[in-house]
């Protein structure tokens, strides 16, 4: 197939590419009307503290609730990332959490602390500290309760506003976490470098069962969470499948952990009913 591109040229495909382009454009046309028709949900994925079993905060996760069916973030944040539209749905989803906040605490529910994925595309916006502190201000919500969840996958230009970022985000009190730990690029870097307060594992560095294979992914595992103890950091295990990994995330001195293995996200309602039960019964 062939069409005229961007700069006017002639530009040639494969079916593969035109039907991938198609899905493209209309992600990004319906973007702004499933926007403002709040097609947008906000899941909610516990973290549990492996101390005690009690709930210690929740992760907001967005699903798009379109022609009848859920859409999952993999089938559209990258293509939101392309055109920038992610950081009105990353703002769409703090405000959502900040309400669904003050309506906790106003029914005197125990609130705990909530965490929003921020896309690595706002770090170019300077007034970005201001802007997620006038919305949690507007919901009279305390800065302890808003964890901004930070990607590690940056540019070295984006490094130096991720470092900015971190740090007036801390300095207003809320709450820093990096992301996919051990996945990215410069890892230690960042953690060298940037102000945290969490440091939430990537699944793929998670503890595996005791065998022979497993061994040196342990020992990685264990060494991550002294590493990011001994600086300080809260240390939380994503994806969290079996009770084989709960075992050694304890044994490791993990703080909290995250996944399949005490709860999907979750609609609103059914994290309510968690927030009151407060403790996990499994384990
Ligand atoms: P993430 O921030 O690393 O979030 C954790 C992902 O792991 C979630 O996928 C969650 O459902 C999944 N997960 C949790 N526990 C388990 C487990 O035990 N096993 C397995 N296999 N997976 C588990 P989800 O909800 O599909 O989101 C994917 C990614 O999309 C997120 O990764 C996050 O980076 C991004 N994302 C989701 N919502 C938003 C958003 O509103 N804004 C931005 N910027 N990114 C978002
Ligand atoms: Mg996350
Ligand atoms: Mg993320
Ligand atoms: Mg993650």
């Amino acid at each position: 197939a062939a069409w005229r591109g961007d700069t006017g040229d002639i530009v040639y495909a494969s079916e593969e590419l035109m039907a991938e382009k198609d899905r493209f454009m209309q992600i990004r046309a319906q973007f702004p009307v499933g926007l403002k028709n709040r097609e947008f949900l906000v899941f909610y994925q516990p973290k549990i503290n492996l101390k005690d079993n009690s709930i210690a905060g929740a992760e907001a996760l967005s699903r798009w609730y379109r022609n009848g069916t859920l859409m999952m973030p993999t089938e559209y944040i990258s293509d939101l990332e392309q055109t920038m539209d992610i950081c009105k749905l990353d703002f769409y989803v703090l405000e959502q959490v900040c309400r669904d906040l003050r309506r906790w605490l106003d029914e005197g529910r125990q609130a705990v602390r909530i965490s929003v994925n921020f896309s690595r595309r706002h770090l170019i916006n300077l007034a970005l500290t201001e802007s997620i502190l006038e919305v949690v201000d507007r919901y009279r919500i305390p800065h302890e309760l808003i964890e901004i969840e930070l990607t590690e996958t940056v540019t070295d230009v984006e490094f130096r506003d991720l470092k900015r970022v971190a740090g007036a985000l801390q300095e207003a009190g809320i709450y820093t976490s990096v992301d996919d730990f051990g996945i990215g690029y410069s890892s230690l870097n960042l953690i060298r470098e940037i102000p945290w307060n969490i440091l939430k594992v990537d699944k793929n560095f998670l503890p595996v069962n005791e065998n022979a294979e497993g061994e040196r992914q342990n020992i990685m595992f264990r060494h991550v969470v002294s590493m990011a103890k001994e600086i300080g950091l809260i240390c939380v295990a994503e994806g969290v499948e079996t009770i084989g990994q709960v075992n050694i995330l304890r044994k490791c001195g993990c703080d909290l952990a995250q996944g399949f293995y005490y709860d999907k996200p979750l609609p609103v309602k059914e994290f309510e009913e968690r927030l009151d039960k407060h403790f996990y019964t499994n384990t």
